[in-house]
């Protein structure tokens, strides 16, 4: 095991000709959201060397959360770019290192594990696996080109250019209804469009937005097609049940309608579920020897801040025990 004692020491080990090639770490993590950074914490504080590779946002969807307020330790609640800071921060001071970079490939021949950004590859005795997830796209007309001028799948990132406008929030989960109850302090108006008449969300949510005057919901409907010319103009809106359609005027359409695992770059890397979530055992070990799955990207019951950062405990501490194991 390659041990280190000191902090932030790079392990620039030899370049080819056109990409650095460093490590090897013990331990290289693919993702920065709380499974990623939690696993770095505890690799850094058993004294493995190890690498955190985020290629967009630290934090991931964690940061892009306003109140967090079922995460233990913050009777108050917390915001997702507090507990993001406090989680880098943990996790370097126990020696991690993070890297902004984008993971392209990862290349596992026997013991030998490549990850390959655009700036260079990253060996790495083991890997822990935490890309995340993503908003899913709805597939109606008009969303792809609204995207950006109108449509939204981020309420912190753009909840400001929706300052008293009137929006609709599409979905019925955890998502639609805590970035619904977010985007309340901006929106003049707002409206859920939900497929069914009952909620998915948990029902603290559901408490809070029923409660709140500026929120209201159309039932058992769908969004057929967002209509605009620069900016959005009104939804088309179709009742599942009975079939009719009518407008609903609207500046912002901000889309909730579920998750995807960011995992297409792992496809026959590691085995992956039907829908793309990395399949693991109980200690997150995936189908490949010292390859390991953490966070919302794997395959399990709860996704949450609280069950990632249980995910990358897990992970850090399987793979250890598979670098001491490798060892004898
Ligand atoms: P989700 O739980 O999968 O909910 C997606 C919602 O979109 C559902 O209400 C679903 O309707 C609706 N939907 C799906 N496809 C649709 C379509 N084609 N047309 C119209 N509506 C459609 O996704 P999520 O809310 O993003 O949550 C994802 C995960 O993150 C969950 O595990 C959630 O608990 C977690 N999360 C937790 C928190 C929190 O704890 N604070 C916050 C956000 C997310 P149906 O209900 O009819 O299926």
């Amino acid at each position: 095991m390659f041990r280190r004692d000191g902090m932030g020491d790079d392990r620039v080990m030899a370049g080819d000709k056109d990409k650095q090639k460093e490590g090897p770490f013990d331990i290289v993590i693919v993702g920065g959201g709380p499974a990623g950074l939690t696993a770095g914490l505890y690799g850094g504080r058993g004294r493995l060397s190890t690498l955190v590779l985020e290629g967009g946002v630290l934090g991931g969807q964690m940061v892009t959360t306003d109140a967090i307020d079922n995460y233990p330790g913050f009777p108050q609640g917390v915001t997702g770019a507090e507990l993001t800071g406090l989680m880098e921060e943990q996790a370097r001071s126990f020696g991690c290192l993070i890297r902004r970079e984008t993971v392209a490939a990862i290349e596992i021949q026997g013991e030998t594990k490549t990850v390959s950004t655009e700036q260079g590859h990253y060996e790495g005795g083991a890997l822990v696996l935490c890309p995340g997830t993503e908003y899913r796209k709805l597939g109606a007309p008009g969303e792809k080109e609204f995207t950006g001028r109108g449509v939204s799948y981020c309420a912190t990132c753009d909840a400001a250019f929706f300052r008293d406008s009137k929006i609709v929030v599409v979905g019925g989960g955890d998502s639609a209804l805590s970035e619904a109850l977010f985007l309340r302090k901006f929106a003049r108006e707002i409206t859920i469009i939900h497929r069914r008449d009952a909620l998915r969300a948990e029902k603290i949510y559901q408490e809070k937005a029923f409660a709140e005057p500026k929120i209201n919901f159309l039932w058992d409907s769908v969004v057929q097609e967002i209509v605009g010319d620069q900016t959005v103009h009104k939804v088309i809106v179709r009742n599942v049940k009975t079939g009719e359609t009518h407008d609903v005027p609207t500046e912002g359409v901000f889309m909730f309608v579920g998750i995807t695992p960011r995992t297409a770059f792992l496809r026959g890397v590691v085995d992956l579920d039907e829908q793309g979530y990395i399949v693991t055992d109980e200690a997150c070990r995936t189908s490949v020897e010292g390859v390991f799955g953490a966070g919302d990207a794997r395959k399990s019951f709860l996704k949450q801040i609280a069950t990632a950062v249980g995910d990358g405990a897990t992970a850090a501490f399987a793979a250890e025990k598979y670098l001491e194991e490798r060892e004898r």
